[in-house]
C-alpha cells in the first residue's frame, strides 16, 4: 500500500503518518528525516541538502527522486510506504507514477491536511524533536512530562534549524508556489482525501488517522 501525506509545513503530516505506520506495520518514509541524518552525520547528501533546506527551498528533483526509489527498493518497503514530505513538485509525482509503474505498484491514497496559516507559524515556532527516538513534540499543544526531556526515551529536545520565522515564511511560500497544485494532481486522479488539522475544530492527528483508515478499509 502507497500513502502520499501532503499539506504545508506544520499542517501534522509526520504526526499522522507515524500513527498510520504503526496501525498499518508498514514504514514512514520522511524525505526531511533522511536529508536531517545526512546533515547530522555530515555526509555529501547532508552538505547538498543543507544548502537548500536553510533557505526553506527545495532539494533538487533528481537528487530527491534517487533518494526516494532507492528507499521503496528495500526490503521493509515492499509491503509500502507511507510517504511523508514527498512528492513536492509535479515533476516528483510524476517521477514517483513511473517508480510505482515499474514494480507494479499505485498510489493508493493521497491524504492533503489543511491548518489555518496563523496556526501553522504557532505549531512550527513552538515544535520540538526528539533527535534520537524522532517523536514530535508542541510546547504548548503536546509538551512532554518533564520540560526538554523525550517523555519516550529520555534524550534531551532539540528545536528544528529551519524552524525560525524567516525560514518558515520562505518554507510556505515554497509550499504555496511548487507542492500545492499537487491536490489538483492526485485530485483528479480520484486519489485525494483532505482533512483539516485545527485547534478550532479539534481534530487531531489520531483523529485523522482513524478517518483514513475507515476510508481504507471501505474502499
Ligand atoms: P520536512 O521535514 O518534510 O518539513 O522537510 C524539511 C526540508 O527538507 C524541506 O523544507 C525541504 O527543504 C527538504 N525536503 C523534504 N522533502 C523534500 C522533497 N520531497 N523535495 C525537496 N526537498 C525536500
Amino acid at each position: 500500500m502507497i500513502l502520499i501525506m501532503l499539506g504545508a509545513p506544520g499542517t501534522g503530516k509526520g504526526t499522522v503518518a507515524g500513527i498510520l505506520s504503526k496501525k498499518l506495520g508498514i514504514p514512514q518514509v520522511s524525505t526531511g528525516d533522511i536529508f536531517r541524518k545526512n546533515i547530522s552525520e555530515k555526509t555529501e547528501l547532508g552538505k547538498l541538502a543543507e544548502s537548500y533546506i536553510s533557505k526553506g527551498a527545495l532539494v533538487p528533483d533528481d537528487v530527491t527522486v534517487k533518494l526516494v526509489e532507492d528507499r521503496l527498493n528495500q526490503e521493509d518497503a515492499q509491503a509500502g510506504v507511507i510517504l511523508d514530505g514527498f512528492p513536492r513538485t509535479t515533476a516528483q509525482a510524476e517521477a514517483l507514477d513511473k517508480i510505482l509503474e515499474n514494480i507494479n505498484k499505485k498510489v493508493d491514497m493521497t491524504i492533503n491536511l489543511t491548518t489555518p496559516e496563523e496556526e501553522i507559524i504557532e505549531r512550527i515556532v513552538n515544535r520540538r524533536i526528539c533527535p534520537k527516538c524522532k517523536s514530535v513534540y508542541n510546547l504548548v499543544l503536546n509538551p512532554t512530562k518533564k520540560e526538554g526531556i523525550c517523555d519516550k526515551c529520555g534524550a534531551e529536545l532539540t528545536a528544528r534549524a529551519d524552524d525560525n520565522e524567516e525560514t518558515i515564511k520562505s518554507r510556505l511560500e515554497t509550499y504555496f508556489e511548487q507542492t500545492s497544485p499537487l491536490v489538483n494532481y492526485y485530485e483528479e486522479k480520484g486519489k485525494l482525501f483532505s482533512a483539516t488539522v485545527s485547534k478550532t475544530i479539534n481534530k487531531m492527528g489520531v483523529d485523522v488517522a482513524n478517518d483514513v483508515l475507515k476510508k481504507l478499509e471501505g474502499e
